[in-house]
């Protein structure tokens, strides 16, 4: 792995190959044109300018088409690639059934067998990442996909597409087909030649999704959708450290996170100093180019994302919140907002219960662990949460009551190859990553032979 000096002093050479030209659909293992002979353009939300040739870009292509800064996504974004599809690598000769005694003079044992064809829609805020979890887990297991990336983001699954055929898979395993969601996505979702559709999106089209698998042929499903994460930080915890985590809990990658810690509850004696270290920090963010080493924050994905950011941040002005720093977009040009603090939220406030999807973080306060547990779970989601505190009990009471896939204790964003990840409620269905995610991909069939003994 290289460390960031090198990165940066390597940052011409670390992705020697030009993008493939075609902007069209990978199948078979070759570039073919649409049917319908469109193209869409793809843009650089960083200057909110066309990429036109991009085969002559000499970035990094996560990073020039979802505006990530470069470094970010090199640790985060490009390392968790590499390690997820080599875990799931390790996986592919060793998913082995078991045999079951039951009555009877029988023989009984299961088998993993793929599922078929895998259609997967993967969103925008981390393309290549969601690619690698959908990828591995399905190759694994033996199936075959057809992957569509979000319409704003298609380079670097295309950029994998062209690696697909150089490294030598067979034709047809891996097809990649980019397209707009109620065309190509919606397509996937309910064609009866495909046997399992895995999505990552917004709760919204995961519930089309849903019912287009039931109106179609009944394929499988699974959903990781929206959330509106709880971090509850207690009077104990160590402040340093909880004021950072809420911070890149909620605004790392411009806080176009399914898991973004957007509401933050603290204990009443430390809501104070709480807001006024958040905020300190929130104004020493750095905001700006996303191939600048120093750049904590790009840009939204597009315009559409920045005008509804800052519409749920003037709804929480109007309903009365405090807007303590940021609220407007960043510069002249890009779709960049301002890293913005509210405190003095109320649960009933838009900013409280819908999924902002930006730099905007809400700050709560609460005096009892009866009551931030109930608060923490009166909402529809439950993705992630977490819990800041130096003690054991209330960090595992706390963590027992969450209605949410995940915790985290005096961490947050702390994920891996390794462990499951997915939602309860309404942040979606089954699971991705680790055993879990990977037994997704794979049906179980059990096989039971009657035993005839005989004499020999
Ligand atoms: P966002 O609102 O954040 O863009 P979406 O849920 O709309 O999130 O998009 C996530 C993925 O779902 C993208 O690849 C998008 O093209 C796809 N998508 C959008 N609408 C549909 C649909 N009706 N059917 C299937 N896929 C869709």
């Amino acid at each position: 792995m290289l460390d960031r000096q090198e990165s940066v002093s390597r940052f011409p050479e670390i992705l020697p190959y030009p993008l493939h030209k075609s902007p069209e659909i990978f199948i078979n293992n070759e570039w073919q044109d649409s049917i319908s002979g469109k193209v869409f353009p793809t843009y650089n939300p960083a200057t909110g300018e066309q990429i036109s040739e991009v085969q002559e870009a000499d970035k990094t292509i996560e990073s020039l088409n979802s505006g990530k800064p470069f470094l970010p996504t090199l640790f985060v974004d490009i390392q968790g690639t590499i390690k997820t599809l080599r875990y799931f690598a390790g996986y592919a000769d060793k998913l082995h059934g078991t045999t079951i005694p039951i009555d009877g003079d029988y023989l009984t044992f299961t088998r993993y067998e793929p599922i078929g064809v895998c259609g997967q829609i993967i969103p925008w805020n981390f393309p290549l990442l969601m690619a690698a979890w959908k990828l591995g887990p399905a190759l694994a297991c033996g199936n075959t996909i057809v992957m569509k990336p979000a319409e704003q983001t298609p380079l670097t699954c295309l950029y994998i597409a062209a690696l697909i055929k150089e490294a030598g898979f067979p034709p047809g395993v891996i097809n990649i087909l980019p397209g707009y969601g109620p065309t190509a996505g919606a397509a996937i979702a309910s064609h009866m030649g495909i046997d399992k559709v895995a999505f990552t999106g917004s709760t919204q089209i995961g519930k089309l999704i849903q019912e287009a698998a039931g109106k179609s042929n009944l394929k499988r499903v699974t959903l990781e959708l929206g959330g509106k994460s709880p971090n509850i930080v207690f009077a104990d915890a160590d402040l340093d450290l909880a004021v950072e985590q809420a911070h890149q809990g909620v605004f790392f990658n411009a806080g176009q996170m399914c898991t973004a810690g957007s509401r933050i509850f603290v204990e009443e004696p430390i809501y104070d100093e709480f807001v006024r270290r958040s905020v300190e920090r929130a104004k020493r963010r750095i905001v700006g180019s996303p191939f600048d080493p120093t750049t904590e924050q790009g840009p939204q994905i597009s315009q559409v994302q920045q005008d509804r950011v800052l519409e749920l941040i003037q709804s929480g002005i109007s309903e009365g919140a405090t807007l303590e720093c940021g609220g407007k977009a960043f510069g002249q040009k890009g779709f960049f907002v301002e890293p913005t603090i509210f405190s003095n939220v109320r649960d009933d406030m838009r900013i409280a219960r819908e999924e902002i999807f930006g730099p905007v973080q809400q700050i709560m306060k609460f005096k009892t662990i009866e009551e931030v547990i109930e608060r923490a779970n009166n909402t529809d989601y439950g993705l992630a949460s977490a819990v800041f505190t130096k003690d054991i009990n209330k960090a595992i009471t706390v963590s027992t009551a969450m209605q949410a896939g995940t915790v985290w204790i005096n961490c947050y964003n702390a994920m891996s190859s390794q462990c499951p990840f997915g939602g309860y409620k309404m942040s979606g269905n089954g699971r991705e990553l680790g055993q879990n995610g990977l037994k997704e991909y794979a049906e179980v069939k059990t096989i039971t032979m009657k035993m005839v003994a005989k004499n020999c």
